[in-house]
């Protein structure tokens, strides 16, 4: 083993003139991370490849089915707190009668939009203590999460067009965020 010499010792040091293997200068390429509605699972996925076909890479169920997911307790930090996409969260009960009628309109717009957003339902019933962490006061009440801090609420049930209309300032993805 040769020793170093003082001159490449202040070299290391200054971290000047050397070749060293520095992952922030690799070209950035843009993967988001997808949970998975049905394992938990977070996956990372490149931009393109957001859509019908991607599947979970621990359960193989798909990513991006169009149906909604199901927030408790047990997933909430890895459906919440890693996806760059916006998730929306109806918070519900099954003794609710506008939710009940705003739970198609929420399916509806999952199915159209289930690529630029995350869509989980918040049953208030069986998980209590999240309904008390979201300070639910009144259902349903739609939340917009992104990145684990929420931008926007409304409660009360919406038609499939005041819905989307509230929706459309949050839908946008992270590539238009960052232009
Ligand atoms: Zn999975």
């Amino acid at each position: 083993m040769r020793r170093l010499t003082g001159a490449v010792l202040e070299k290391l040091r200054s971290g000047s003139r050397l070749t060293v293997f520095n992952p922030k200068r690799l070209p950035k390429m843009d993967l988001l991370h997808i949970p998975c509605n049905h394992c938990s699972a977070v996956n990372k996925l490149p931009v393109e490849r957001i859509g019908a076909g991607a599947r979970c890479g621990r359960c193989k169920q798909s990513l991006f089915d169009g149906k909604t997911g199901t927030l408790t307790a047990g997933n909430a930090s890895a459906l919440l707190g890693w996806t760059e996409l916006p998730v929306v969260i109806d918070c519900w009960a099954a003794w609710c009668g506008p939710c009940k009628q705003f739970g198609p309109v929420f399916e509806q717009t999952a199915r159209q939009f289930g690529t630029r957003a995350r869509f989980l339902k918040l049953d208030t019933e069986t998980e209590q203590q999240m309904a008390r962490k979201f300070n639910i006061r009144s259902i349903p009440t739609l939340i917009v999460m992104r990145k684990g801090q929420e931008v926007a609420r409304q409660s009360g049930a919406m038609s499939p067009g005041q819905f989307q209309a509230w929706l459309a300032p949050h839908l946008q993805g992270p590539a238009s965020d960052t232009a």
